[in-house]
């Protein structure tokens, strides 16, 4: 029977492979989400190792932050790329779990991410969230909490405004685009805790510096930030 079960699941796999996330070939038996080849290959940055590295040093002077890292770097038509849009756009929440527990097990590595109280992921607008039926950072914050054995919570940091774009504007202006963006629905559940902040993807930093300014105005002890990926 289990032979028998064993075949159909190799059958059935052929008819529909499970295929990377990342190069789209089909899994091997023992894979998920991701092949072992491209899992070995992607560009890892080792930010998790340096203190003083090129996403902390872009958020210097912005915000007190604890430490600040991404796992990735982010570069157009490349497999780290296929993996953030799967995430984002093809349902494939997977993906956000299967990096976030990646991306949690190299801050355990690190003693400055140790005393780190709860998660929370970078929010999106509700009218964004009903048009696109989940919270891809959610999920990363899931994979991370999953690894870390440390809580995470998406009900607390609300975005109460939908922003545009922030690529085309300058600093000055990002940070007027996302004045009020986010706001602490319960200040008693983040007073005096160490949190994480989450996303997929850090570009210029701004929303994060956002969602940091709000937590820490409510009474956070210490925002820590990390990212799957970040675009250079
Ligand atoms: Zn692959």
């Amino acid at each position: 029977m289990i032979k028998m079960n064993r075949w159909l699941k190799d059958f059935s796999s052929l008819l529909f492979p499970n295929l990377c996330n990342a190069c789209t070939l089909p899994l091997f038996q023992g894979e998920r989400v991701i092949c072992t080849k491209c899992l070995y290959d992607l560009p890892y940055t080792d930010y998790h190792l340096h203190g003083e590295n090129r996403v902390a040093k872009q958020l210097w002077g912005r915000i007190s932050l604890n430490a600040a890292m991404s796992m990735l770097y982010f570069r157009k038509g490349s497999k780290v790329q296929n993996l953030i849009h799967n995430l984002k756009y093809n349902q494939k929440t997977d993906v956000g779990v299967f990096l976030g527990e990646l991306l949690g097990g190299r801050l355990l590595l690190n003693e400055t991410y140790t005393d780190i109280d709860l998660i929370i992921p970078v929010p999106l607008h509700h009218k964004k969230l009903r048009k696109r039926g989940y919270n891809q950072s959610t999920y990363i914050a899931e994979g991370l909490s999953k690894k870390m054995s440390i809580p995470y919570t998406e009900n607390n940091l609300l975005r109460i405004k939908s922003t545009e774009s922030q690529t085309h504007k300058n600093r000055y202006n990002r940070y007027e685009n996302m004045k009020d963006v986010f706001k602490v629905a319960d200040f008693e559940k983040i007073r005096t805790k160490h949190i994480l902040l989450t996303d997929d993807v850090l570009t210029t930093g701004a929303t994060l510096e956002a969602c940091a300014v709000e937590l820490l105005s409510q009474g956070a002890s210490k925002i820590s930030i990390a990212t799957l990926a970040f675009a250079e």
